[in-house]
């Protein structure tokens, strides 16, 4: 039988990325280190063009452990990115309010400690709580007692011990990590072009995008196009028209004002979400500054008492009057068409609570440059990307609508419609499985995992009725001594750890 021939190779001769906000020079970045003038030449043409006029959405200021390895894969030096960006470093989030006005809890990154017998730690913690005399689970997370104390160093040491049993992330100034990476594209060979794209030339038959063409008349041709223009979703929704997967009855919120304040001390190594009576507040500490915002529905709330509650709820100055944004959270129905790759809010919104925008661009650009496409723009390809797309996108917005979902708030209409509402049958599924019988379905391994479900389960008051029947295997006795020996070594792990802002004067302003 003869071999089928493989048909002519057509690489792509110029990608162009539409948009300079986080979005675009996330994506910019890593294209430049592999495609860009690089040590191995020019390969493909990386265009990108930002609109000063428009400007960029300028907030997005918090993060999930992966922005390492992203960083990492740039090779990118962590003492100069925290000093370039003003960084902090981030062990996780402290709710308040959420479950009950009074209710607080921590969504830390990391494990609740090793696993025994191939099961989580916290699943041994769940059946010797049911069994009566256990503290908060909260004292066996090291990312959390760390959080409650402003401790960081990062994590060290054999993989089972207290001192390795975290994870941590950054929060950052959006705005200088952008021209961050602008600097690290440029000098790979990624070409800037200000200007505004008032045309879009389309090629008749297949619809692909062939050109851009800016205020000034200058025409920019491409073979891919990169839709990084944020809200406005220029190609994929203007040109392609590819939909929106609408989750407002899931997620009302719809609007948020965002105000910066002077930094107060302690600068603690965690963002704080706190609930209010239509949505919440968050607070960002940056080295420079303390980053807030009120996230919050309009049909609840007038936009000026929206902006009274977030001025009455900062603990510095504010440094200027609150922005204003607006957003529908969901998901384009196809982020991936013809040759328009959507990334960043151009592919959809899910809501800031989990700090979970940045992490899908990342996902998206990782993705893009394992599918990458010639000429041709296969549509197997763009299939394939929009199903892992949408298979994280889904799982992300269980996740959020969760939050919202178990409240026993009850004090507002906003409560009380997201206590009743109906939710999606994966989330059904998901919360019935847990309280039915202790365990957590991950449904996609590229969001979140067991500890981070358990941490928001427990912490709004959704306690499993029964549990997996081999942990009862394990002796009573000798288990709660291992848990006793592990929150002391934690305890004396955090306590010999540095304060979090004398960490980053030390080692990473100093370095
Ligand atoms: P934008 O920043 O809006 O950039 C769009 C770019 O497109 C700009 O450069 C603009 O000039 C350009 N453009 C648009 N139209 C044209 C045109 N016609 N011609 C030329 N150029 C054009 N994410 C997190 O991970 N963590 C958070 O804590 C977080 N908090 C958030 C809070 C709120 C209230 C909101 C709304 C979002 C938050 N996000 C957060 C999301 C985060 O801000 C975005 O994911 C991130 O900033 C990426 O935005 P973007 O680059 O897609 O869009």
């Amino acid at each position: 039988m003869e071999t089928p021939r493989m048909p002519d190779d057509q690489p792509l001769r110029r990608i162009v990325i539409v948009g300079g906000g986080t979005a675009g020079w996330m994506t910019a970045a890593p294209l430049g280190q592999l495609m860009g003038q690089g040590e191995h030449g020019a390969r493909c043409e990386i265009v990108l063009i930002e609109s000063p006029e428009i400007g960029t959405v300028g907030v997005g200021e918090a993060t999930l452990p992966t922005i390492r390895f992203y960083n990492r894969t740039l090779e990118l030096d962590s003492a100069e990115f925290i000093r370039k960006t003003q960084a902090t470093f981030k062990l996780g989030i402290e709710f308040k309010d959420w479950g009950h006005v009074g209710n607080r809890f921590f969504h830390g990154f990391g494990e609740f400690g090793p696993a025994i017998q191939n099961r989580s730690s916290v699943m041994h913690w769940l059946r010797l709580h049911g069994l009566g005399g256990m503290d908060s689970h909260e004292h066996w997370s090291t990312a959390t007692v760390m959080a409650r104390h402003n401790r960081f160093v990062p994590p060290d040491g054999d993989v089972a011990s207290a001192a390795n049993a975290y994870s941590y992330a950054f929060h950052f100034d959006a705005g200088l990590y952008a021209a961050y990476l602008r600097d690290y594209a440029m000098a790979r060979g990624v070409q800037r072009e200000e200007g505004t794209i008032v045309d879009v030339s389309v090629r008749p038959g297949d619809g692909f995008v062939t050109a851009v063409t800016l205020a000034d008349g200058r025409r920019i041709e491409g073979d891919l196009f990169i839709d990084c223009s944020g809200f406005r979703a220029l190609l994929i929704e203007g040109v392609c028209r590819a939909g929106y997967h609408d989750w407002t009855h899931w997620l009302p919120c719809d609007s948020a004002q965002a105000v910066p304040c002077a930094r107060v001390e302690p600068l603690t190594p965690y963002t704080m979400s706190t609930a209010h009576g239509a949505g919440w507040q968050w607070r960002i500490p940056l080295q420079h500054r303390t980053g807030n915002g009120h996230v919050y529905c309009s049909a609840h709330i007038s936009d000026d008492e929206a902006g009274r509650v977030l001025m009455r709820n900062l603990d510095g100055a504010p440094l200027g009057d609150p922005r204003q944004l607006r957003f529908k959270t969901g998901m384009r129905r196809k982020a991936w068409d013809r040759n328009v790759v959507a990334i960043g809010l151009s592919s959809g919104f899910v809501e800031p609570l989990e700090s979970t925008s940045i992490q899908l661009i990342m996902d998206g650009v990782g993705r893009l440059i394992e599918l990458l496409p010639d000429r041709r723009c296969d549509r197997r390809l763009a299939d394939e990307y929009n199903r892992r797309m949408t298979q994280q996108y889904e799982s992300i917005r269980d996740f959020i609508v969760l939050h919202y979902k178990l409240t026993q708030r009850d004090d507002s209409e906003f409560w009380r419609y997201c206590a009743a509402m109906p939710i999606p049958d994966t989330l059904h599924h998901q919360i019935e499985l847990f309280r039915q019988s202790g365990r957590v379905a991950i449904l996609d391994p590229d969001s979140f995992a067991e500890p981070s479900w358990v941490s928001l389960f427990l912490g709004l008051g959704l306690w499993p009725q029964r549990h997996d029947p081999l942990l009862a295997q394990i002796d009573e006795q000798a288990l709660r001594q291992h848990f006793q020996r592990l929150r002391q070594a934690i305890k004396q792990t955090v306590d010999a750890m540095p304060d979090h802002g004398a960490f980053i004067d030390r080692h990473v302003k100093a370095a």
